[in-house]
C-alpha cells in the first residue's frame, strides 16, 4: 500500500470544504453523480469510436444506501481510472481545482451553481471517502484511493472485477440526513431528474397480470427504481413532438397545475448553445405568485431555479427549462450580470418570445384575443421594463373596451381620434378600472359617443403611463375624472339657465353639506338629462395618491374630490331654489349629495345607514 500527501503545500483545505456554503451542502450529490455520468458518457463515446472494443453492457448508475455501515455509494460503470490516473486526476487535477475554487470564492456569497468544487465536495458530508475504481483499459488492476478528510491519502490495488467506479462516502455524524431514503430521493429528484444516463435508486414494486385473461391474478415484481428521464423533450427536434408531448412534459415539471397556454421551443447553437422550452402559464391576472419556476440546466444537470440574472425579469413569469453549457456557473451574481453571453441569452430569449407572440397575433388573432387576459399582464410588464420588447410588442399589445372589442394601439388611436382629440391636439383615451363601479359615468360617456377602455389589471396604471410617455400624443383619463363635457377638453361651454346670483346661492347651499377638507363644490351647466350632482376625482390627484400608496407612503394626501352641481338640472334649477325654507333646501341638497356619494361607492358606515333609513321613511310617506 502506498501512502501520500495530496498537496505539497501544507495548507489544509478540508476544514474550509466542510464549512463551505453550508446551505448548499447538498450539491455534493449532484457533483458526484455528474462525474459518474461523465465517465459513462466518455465510455460510450470511446465505444462508438471503436477505441473501446469490449462489451458496454448496462451502464445504469446506482445510488446505494447502507444505514448500518453509514455509507452512501455512487456506482458507475463508466471508464474508471487506473493508478496513474487516480494519482493525476484525484490528487492533482481535482484537488487543485477545488483549491482554486475555494480560494477564489471564499468570500463571495451567492455563488450561482457552485460548479467547480467537484469531487472534493464529498468532504462536506463525509469524513472518509473511498474511491474504488477499475479502468476500461486492458490489463489494468483496480485501485482503491482512501482519504479521511485530511491531506493524507492511501492508494492500494484491489480485486475489483467490473469496469467503473464506486465512490463510497462514510457519512459524518453531522450529516446523517444523507442516510435517509427520503432525503436522497428528494435530492435525486431535484438535481438528477433529466440526467442523460439512467440512475437507479433501490427498487420499486410493479404489478403485472399473470396471464392474458381479463380477470388474471396480478403478480408482484421488484423492478429497478429509475429516478430520471434521460431523454427530456427539450433535447428533441420540435418536428418530432406533438402538443401532447409538450403538455405532458409540463405536467412532469409541475404536477397538478393548470395546462399551459402555449410554449416556445428554444434551440440555439450560435453564438451560444442553448436549448429549452418556455411555457406561458395561465397567469390568472396575477404577477407575483408564479415567479421563479424556470429551471436552469447545464447539460441536463439541474443548476438552479433562480434565473433572474439570466432572463429579463418580466420573463421570469414564464415556466419551463433552459439548458445551456455556455452559462458560466461558478461565478458570482455581479459577474454573471456583466457577462456577455448571459446578456445575449437574455436578449435572444426576449426576441423569441416577442416573435412568437407576434406570430400568434398575426396568424390567429381571435385566439390571441381570447388569451389576452392571461398574456396581457406579461406583455405589459415587458413593455414597461424592457425597451427592446416594447418596440416589438407595441404592434400586438391590445386594448379592450367596455364592449369587449380589442384594438392594437394604432387601431385604437385611429378609432377615437376623430371624436376624442382635445384642443391641444392630444388624443384622449377614456378608461374605467371597474365597469361595475363606474357604470353611470360610462353610460354618460358612451351616450356622448365616446369609447371607454377597460383597464382592470394591476399593471394597467403603469402601462398607461408608459404609453403616454412612449407615444407622446395620447393621454389617459379615467371616466370619472371629470364630467363628460370636459373629459375631452374641446372648449365648448353650455349656457346655464340660472343667473350668476342663483348659481352662487346654490353653491353656498351645497358647501354647507360637504366636508370642509377635501371636497370642492363647482357649479356646471350640463345637460338637464345629466345627473344633478356628481362626484369626480381629478386624474392627476388620483394618480399621485395611487403612486404614494404603492410606495408604501400611506395616505399622505387626503382624499380629494369635486362635487359638481348641474345647474341645468330641474331639481337644482327649480326645486332646490324654490324650496320653502332653508331647512328644506339643505335637506334636498344633502340627499342629492348622498346619491352622488353612493354612485361613487363613497357613502359608507353610519352615513349610509342614515341615508337608507331616510329613503325608507320617504317612501312610506
Ligand atoms: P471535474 O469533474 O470538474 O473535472 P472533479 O473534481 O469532479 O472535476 O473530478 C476530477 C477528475 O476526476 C474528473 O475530471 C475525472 O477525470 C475524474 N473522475 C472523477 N470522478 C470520476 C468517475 N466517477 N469516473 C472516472 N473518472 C472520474
Amino acid at each position: 500500500m502506498q501512502k501520500g500527501h495530496i498537496s505539497v503545500q501544507t495548507e489544509n483545505i478540508f476544514p474550509i470544504i466542510k464549512q463551505f456554503l453550508y446551505s448548499d451542502q447538498e450539491i455534493f450529490l449532484r457533483e458526484l453523480i455528474s462525474n459518474a455520468v461523465d465517465a459513462t458518457t466518455k465510455l460510450n463515446a470511446l465505444a462508438s469510436k471503436g477505441v473501446f472494443k469490449g462489451e458496454v453492457g448496462d451502464t445504469t448508475i446506482e445510488i446505494l444506501l447502507d444505514k448500518e455501515a453509514k455509507t452512501l455509494t455512487i456506482r458507475d460503470k463508466g471508464i474508471g481510472m487506473d493508478e496513474d490516473e487516480v494519482e493525476k486526476y484525484l490528487n492533482q487535477v481535482a484537488f487543485s481545482g477545488a483549491k482554486d475554487f475555494l480560494e477564489k470564492y471564499k468570500d463571495e456569497s451567492g455563488i450561482i451553481g457552485h460548479f467547480g468544487l467537484g469531487f472534493y465536495s464529498a468532504f462536506m458530508v463525509a469524513d472518509k471517502v473511498e474511491f474504488v475504481t477499475k479502468s476500461y483499459k486492458k490489463n489494468r488492476k483496480g485501485v482503491t484511493w482512501v482519504c479521511e478528510g485530511n491531506p493524507e491519502y492511501s492508494l492500494d490495488k484491489n480485486d475489483k472485477k467490473e469496469r467503473g467506479t464506486d465512490v463510497v462516502l462514510h457519512i459524518s455524524e453531522d450529516a446523517t440526513e444523507y442516510l435517509e431514503d427520503n432525503r436522497i430521493s428528494e435530492l435525486l429528484n431535484k438535481y438528477c431528474k433529466f440526467l442523460p444516463v439512467e440512475i437507479q435508486f433501490g427498487t420499486k414494486k410493479e404489478f403485472i397480470p399473470k396471464s392474458e385473461d381479463e380477470d388474471a391474478e396480478m403478480e408482484e415484481f421488484e423492478v429497478p427504481n429509475i429516478i430520471n428521464n434521460p431523454d427530456p423533450i427539450w433535447k428533441k427536434k420540435p418536428s418530432e413532438l406533438t402538443d401532447e408531448d409538450y403538455k405532458s412534459f409540463y405536467n412532469e415539471l409541475y404536477p397538478y397545475s393548470q395546462p399551459p397556454l402555449f410554449w416556445i421551443h428554444l434551440n440555439i447553437d450560435y453564438p451560444f448553445n442553448l436549448t429549452g422550452i418556455l411555457y406561458f402559464p395561465k397567469l390568472n391576472n396575477s404577477l407575483e405568485v408564479q415567479k421563479n419556476k424556470i429551471q436552469l440546466y447545464s447539460n441536463q444537470v439541474f443548476i438552479t431555479d433562480d434565473v433572474k440574472e439570466i432572463v429579463p425579469e418580466f420573463l421570469t413569469l414564464l415556466h419551463g427549462v433552459i439548458d445551456s453549457p455556455d452559462i458560466p456557473l461558478n461565478v458570482s451574481r455581479s459577474y454573471l450580470q456583466a457577462d456577455r453571453n448571459v446578456k445575449r441569452i437574455g436578449t435572444h430569449i426576449t426576441k423569441k418570445v416577442a416573435d412568437k407572440l407576434n406570430d400568434m397575433f398575426k396568424k390567429e388573432r381571435e385566439d390571441f384575443q381570447g388569451k389576452w387576459t392571461d398574456i396581457g399582464p406579461l406583455v405589459k410588464y415587458g413593455m414597461i421594463t424592457n425597451d427592446k420588447f416594447y418596440d416589438k410588442a407595441n404592434k400586438f399589445a391590445l386594448l379592450k373596451n367596455v364592449e369587449e372589442a380589442y384594438f392594437t394601439l394604432e387601431e385604437y388611436k385611429e378609432k377615437i381620434k376623430g371624436n376624442q382629440t382635445d384642443k391641444h391636439n392630444k388624443v384622449i383615451a377614456i378608461y374605467t378600472s371597474s365597469p361595475a363601479e363606474h357604470d353611470s359615468f360610462i353610460q354618460a360617456a358612451t351616450d356622448e359617443g365616446y369609447d371607454v377602455l377597460v383597464t382592470d389589471t394591476m399593471i394597467d396604471n403603469h402601462f398607461m403611463q408608459q404609453l403616454e410617455h412612449k407615444l407622446g400624443d395620447i393621454t389617459f383619463v379615467r371616466v370619472d375624472s371629470d364630467t363628460v363635457d370636459n373629459l375631452v377638453q374641446k372648449d365648448e361651454k353650455k349656457e346655464s339657465v340660472l343667473s350668476e346670483d342663483d348659481q352662487k346661492a346654490v353653491e353656498e347651499i351645497f358647501k354647507g353639506q360637504v366636508p370642509e377638507a377635501g371636497a370642492t363644490v363647482t357649479m356646471k351647466a350640463l345637460s338637464p338629462n345629466a345627473l344633478p350632482v356628481m362626484i369626480t376625482k381629478s386624474e392627476f390627484m388620483r394618480r399621485m395618491k395611487e403612486m404614494q400608496s404603492l410606495q408604501g407612503m400611506g395616505n399622505a394626501f387626503p382624499d380629494s374630490y369635486n362635487v359638481v352641481v348641474n345647474s341645468n338640472h330641474p331639481l337644482i334649477a327649480d326645486k332646490l331654489l324654490k324650496a320653502e325654507n332653508e331647512e328644506e333646501k339643505s335637506k334636498l341638497a344633502k340627499h342629492l349629495y348622498n346619491l352622488a356619494l353612493l354612485n361613487q361607492n363613497m357613502l359608507k358606515g353610519a352615513d349610509l345607514t342614515a341615508f337608507i333609513k331616510k329613503s325608507i321613511d320617504f317612501i312610506g310617506k
